[in-house]
């Protein structure tokens, strides 16, 4: 089984249950027509990072108070902020299905969200690639709404990085990213090499890391 459609089952609830022959066909038509419909897209730029004390950070206008996003970035000097999307063509495409086939949209839901996420892995792949070459080292992506990192800061984000012209990502009143299909996040660039496991503290072997995200 194949990583996406692993965390697609996760996703639908099924744990550590096998998921059946049917949810399986669901699953994969499911990220067949994603495939097709999905036009993802994203943006990201290093910013400084200033530190005005321990728990609280600036980037450019933004300030933030966040005990759990400081100890990630404990150490350093830079940040990358990153903006992804899958276009809202996925939105249309669970909404049409939940007017007509709710299991498959349910499904489609799961699918889409396991392939935002494997989209931005590939994209933080090229980030650590391009960072490298100046020897720095990413720290493992961190977007509002993770611990006390508050999901508003979010309309900041966007703002900063002009999602809205680059990439047609917006919000609502609400804060909801507009597609919904969408996440913003910061990945701290250090001078260290930590070897950040790709998918996030909560799966990474380190258990005595200093900058280990608490969950
Ligand atoms: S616990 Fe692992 S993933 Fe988290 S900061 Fe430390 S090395 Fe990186």
């Amino acid at each position: 089984m194949d990583n996406r459609t692993k965390e697609a089952i996760r996703y639908l609830g099924y744990g550590r249950q096998e998921a059946d022959e049917q949810t399986l066909g669901l699953v994969a038509d499911a990220f067949r027509e994603l495939d097709e419909t999905a036009k993802p897209r994203s943006i990201y730029r290093t910013f400084e990072l200033q530190w005005k004390q321990t728990d609280t950070i600036r980037i450019e206008m933004m300030e933030i108070h966040s005990r759990n996003l400081s100890k990630n970035l404990k150490g350093c000097r830079q940040v990358v902020l990153l903006c992804g999307t899958l276009g809202i063509e996925v939105d249309y495409l669970i909404k049409r299905y939940s007017y007509t086939e709710m299991a498959k949209a349910v499904v489609m839901q799961a699918c889409a969200a396991a392939l935002l996420e494997e989209y931005l892995d590939e994209r933080q792949e090229e980030i650590r690639t391009e960072m490298k070459k100046q020897n720095l080292y990413l720290r493992p992506r961190f977007s509002p709404g993770y611990g006390d990192f508050s999901i508003l800061h979010q309309r900041e984000i966007l703002t900063l990085m002009e999602a809205s012209k680059k990439i047609g990502l917006t919000m609502t009143e609400s804060s909801m990213l507009t597609p919904t299909k969408s996440v913003t996040a910061l990945i701290g660039l250090s001078t260290t090499q930590e070897n950040c496991h790709q998918k996030g503290c909560e799966v990474c072997g380190k258990k005595d890391c200093i900058y280990r995200r608490e969950s």
